[in-house]
């Protein structure tokens, strides 16, 4: 039950494109196994004309071209070609085009145009620019009234990023922003037995005040937070990130690690930082394993089955890109004021991260079976420079996901 809502929850539903003459919500097929649209369900709101001769497509978008050929993970566009994530392909005498092309292509190609935003799933064609080197003729389906006339042609200006703002005194940051924060375990789960924390303190005791020092980090920075638990309760591993779903930018899970019994139980210390992947070590395997054990605290049964499947879609996903990144980000502010190992940015099945539709990460904050670590991590001190050293990261993350939107670098990952 659960891994179908997971299965449903991550594999984009549908796409809302948002013109100035309206809205349209375009379900997402996966039935080839890449996401895909079907092209007469783009041609109203998009004004989007398609003319199919044997295997060849032409799709004419904001009167610019595109060819493709049905089965063919390619097409051109002003005489040069690019890849696709899947093909154009015939269904049901209806064709489908990549939403590779639709999100991911038209926005770089036709910047002044389009613009998606990953975290709503939002293609939002742009009114006609005032300032443009080059103005766009209009489209010829769409009929909204010409625009006045314009200004002799100046530099194409910088595009600004929408509902742009002063920016904020301390961050720099133009939007208002939500982060979720979930401290790990609580109530009945109390996580990891916490070997080094003095006066019985367990795993879900040191998250739950991370998590509320975290929460008063960003709020300090002009950041909304909500916190999944501010308590000692349990909430269920695939209930934690629906917190994270209308109003939400980022999801961040706060953990402790914890070695086995065994040799070397004791020695290994320091922080490291996950996103969802498939686990590629024994080490990254133990970890999800150790925090997906949360489970048996639930009443809902899980099939574990299909989250293979789940995760390979994932690759596809920007959000994993997304989440590493700000693991990236995270991993190198707390390893900087953590006494422990920087053991780097890892990779692992949570299914906490899972079902969360935003860039989502799960930090490790250090060992409960390392003397070291464990007075760090039981400390106030040790605490607050944990939190201020995450929320250091998101903000810096945050900053560079607003330099994205508005543009600069020429289009999402390429600045790199
Ligand atoms: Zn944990």
């Amino acid at each position: 039950m659960m891994v179908l809502l997971l299965l449903a929850s991550l594999i984009p539903q549908q796409v809302l494109i948002a013109t100035p003459r309206g809205q349209a919500s375009i379900p997402v097929s996966n039935e080839t196994g890449a996401a895909a649209v079907a092209a007469v369900l783009l041609a109203r709101p998009l004004g989007l004309t398609v003319s199919l001769d044997g295997s060849a497509v032409r799709v004419t978008l904001d009167s610019r071209v595109f060819d493709f050929d049905v089965g063919s993970p390619f097409f051109r566009f002003d005489g040069a070609t690019y890849p696709l994530v899947g093909a154009p392909y015939v269904a049901r005498d209806t064709l489908f085009l990549p939403l590779h092309w639709l999100t991911g292509h038209v926005p770089r190609l036709l910047p002044n145009k389009y613009r998606w935003n990953p975290w709503l799933a939002r293609l939002d064609e742009q009114p006609a620019p005032i300032l443009a080197t080059a103005p766009v003729p209009p489209s010829p389906i769409a009929a909204p009234p010409p625009p006045p006339p314009l200004p002799p042609p100046l530099p194409a200006p910088v595009p600004q990023p929408p509902r742009s703002a002063a920016p904020n005194p301390i961050t720099g940051l133009r939007l208002p922003h939500t982060i979720v924060v979930d401290p790990g375990h609580g109530g009945i789960d109390p996580g990891n037995p916490g070997l080094n924390f003095p006066g019985g303190l367990t795993e879900k005791d040191i998250t739950l005040g991370i998590g509320k020092l975290l929460r008063a980090e960003l709020v300090r920075r002009g950041l909304n937070v909500v916190l999944t638990r501010s308590t000692d309760t349990l909430i269920e591993l695939a209930s934690r990130p629906t917190f994270c779903r209308a109003v939400c930018d980022l999801f961040v899970s706060i953990h402790v690690n914890a070695m086995p019994a065994g040799k070397r139980q004791t020695a290994v210390n320091g922080v490291e930082t996950y996103f969802l992947s498939d686990a590629k070590t024994e080490d990254q395997k133990r970890v999800a394993q150790m925090e997906n054990d949360a489970l048996r605290f639930e009443t809902t049964p899980v099939v574990d089955g299909p989250l293979g499947f789940i995760l390979r879609d994932l690759q596809l996903n920007e959000y994993l890109r997304e989440s590493a990144r700000l693991a990236e980000l995270v991993q190198g502010k707390v390893s900087r004021i953590h006494p422990g190992e920087d053991r780097g940015v890892q990779q692992g099945p949570f299914l906490v991260l899972a079902a969360a539709r935003r860039p989502a990460i799960l930090v490790e904050a250090g060992f409960a079976t390392n003397r070291s670590d464990g007075a760090f991590l039981a400390s106030a001190t040790g605490q607050h420079k944990i939190a201020a050293a995450i929320a250091d990261a998101i903000v810096g993350y945050l900053l560079e996901f607003e330099r994205k939107l508005a543009g600069v670098g020429g289009g999402s990952g390429q600045a790199r």
